[in-house]
């Protein structure tokens, strides 16, 4: 028989707990509510088209390194000043860099045609006088992969890999790597040179570069990208070449000429950028939400990464302007050198590896509505999930239904994450038409589609007070 005194303690244990334990994995309903009126007020905001506005009219083209890079130090930390954001900051790195010099090719049989081309980033200059040799043609990366013959030897590789046209960015994902590793896969087959068709979805005449690295026990070869059109016009005369061959006839052999400069491992300084909103109750806990600053030096880096940078920046403000003190601390980090080597993201890393980051994301995919929410968290934090998810609902983004917790957060945060198993946050924004002016000097500010920009700084609001606020870690 239980005393009076045992009953209540088993009673409490039995019903009081397991209550407890539920209002734990919910936030309060105060802070749902400022939630939704943030998504709310996002709606009607200005500030992220602004943002972006600026960063192109004011700045421009910001390679790690370059004036645009130190234009856009000194952008930021007025933005920041401006926008009342906290413990504003520039944290140096020196970092080596790759830049562009003055490129050009052009078909010289069977006929002479001048080709629209980009040197890839990292890319070796080709030797004084540049380099003219016959084509030898590949599909794709696989089949150049697969080749034991050595007609690649003494010759001009091309790769005709096509990028698909997908919401999420993975026609993208399986074309990249004829970019990144063509190269090298051309040098061990004793190629002088690659040239590919732009990894891009584009069908205007313009070319698409991008980092590509190199095997280190292979010869560095010169490396470049020419347009979609010209790629076109390049397989039109590989096809007639082949059938004439086919048919005995003369074949018309397909030979390019190309200068290409470059300059590699030139050491400069490049930042992070770096503001807050101070969190009240638990601010040594971080709530990252991040873009990138540099850019690419073809266009005006509008989309890739200016609206992440408007975006992510826009959030902050919106929650500083709405009067809320977050729990923890909510930090606006806008990282140095993504491009061409994620420097910005391994310092980071290093610098705050003893923080505790709550959550982490970033925003790198352009400038159009949002689609989907993911993240990778842990089990217990699942619910809080599902609450984050029904509240960005009313803005069209779907809870992510296959690999749900898998989420990818973006190319830096995707680095803190893997390293330090941060949790974190993807939220997808619509691809489809990113990788028409993706690292292209069609990147501009035409391009940022205005009215999806709220819809942008409403989820990252929602989901940055709500991870700041949350009961439990994430
Ligand atoms: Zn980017």
């Amino acid at each position: 028989m239980l005393s009076r005194r045992q009953w209540l303690a088993a009673a409490s244990a039995a019903t009081v707990w397991p209550l407890q334990a539920r209002a734990q994995a919910n936030f309060s309903a105060a802070d749902l509510a400022h939630a939704e009126r943030l998504r709310e007020l996002a709606l009607a905001d200005g500030e992220a088209w602004r943002l972006v506005e600026s960063l192109t009219r004011d700045v421009g083209a910001r390679p790690a390194g370059s004036e645009g890079d130190r234009r856009a130090n000194a952008w930021a930390l007025a933005a920041f000043e401006r926008l009342k954001l906290e413990a504003a900051r520039t944290e140096a790195m020196n970092v080596r860099v790759w830049q562009r010099g003055a490129a050009q090719a052009r078909l010289t049989a069977p006929y002479v045609q001048p080709l629209v081309m980009t040197a890839l980033g990292n890319s070796v200059a080709a030797p004084a006088g540049g380099i003219e040799a016959e084509l030898a043609y590949y599909p794709d990366l696989k089949t150049l992969a697969a080749d034991t013959s050595d007609r690649a030897r003494g010759r001009i590789v091309f790769i005709d890999e096509r990028t698909e046209r997908t919401r999420d960015g993975s026609g993208y994902g399986r074309a990249v790597s004829t970019r990144v590793t063509g190269a090298s896969e051309a040098a061990k087959r004793g190629a002088l040179a690659l040239a590919i068709r732009s990894v891009g979805t584009s069908s205007n005449r313009i070319a698409h570069t991008g980092a590509m690295r190199y095997d280190i026990a292979l010869p560095r070869l010169p490396a470049f990208a020419v347009s979609t059109p010209d790629a076109d016009l390049i397989a039109g005369l590989q096809t007639q070449a082949q059938a004439q061959a086919q048919a005995q006839a003369q074949s018309k052999l397909l030979r390019l000429h190309f200068t290409l400069d470059a300059r590699e491992g030139v050491e400069v300084v490049t930042h992070n950028l770096i503001a807050e909103i101070k969190g009240s109750e638990l601010p040594d806990e971080v709530v990252l939400i991040g873009a990138h600053i540099d850019s690419w030096d073809l266009g005006q880096g509008a989309l890739d990464d200016g609206a992440g940078v408007a975006i992510v920046m826009a959030a902050a403000a919106l929650i500083q302007r709405a009067g809320l003190r977050p729990k923890r601390t909510i930090r606006v980090v806008l990282f140095g050198n993504e491009e061409n080597g994620f420097d910005g993201a391994h310092a980071y890393s290093e610098r705050y590896a003893k923080v505790k980051h709550q959550l982490v994301g970033e925003s790198d995919f352009g400038a159009a509505r949002i689609w989907r929410f993911n993240h990778r968290v842990s089990n217990p934090a699942l619910p809080l999930m599902a609450s984050m998810a029904a509240l960005l609902a009313p803005l069209g983004v779907a809870w992510a239904e296959t690999g749900r917790n898998e989420g990818n957060p973006g190319p830096d945060a995707a680095v803190l994450m893997r390293r330090h198993r941060w949790p974190a946050v993807a939220l997808t924004q619509d691809g489809s038409s990113y990788f028409d002016v993706h690292h292209t000097e069609n990147d501009t500010l035409d391009k940022v589609e205005r009215a999806a920009l709220p819809f942008n700084v409403a989820c990252w609001a929602v989901v940055a007070w709500l991870a700041a606020q949350a009961p439990m870690s994430f």
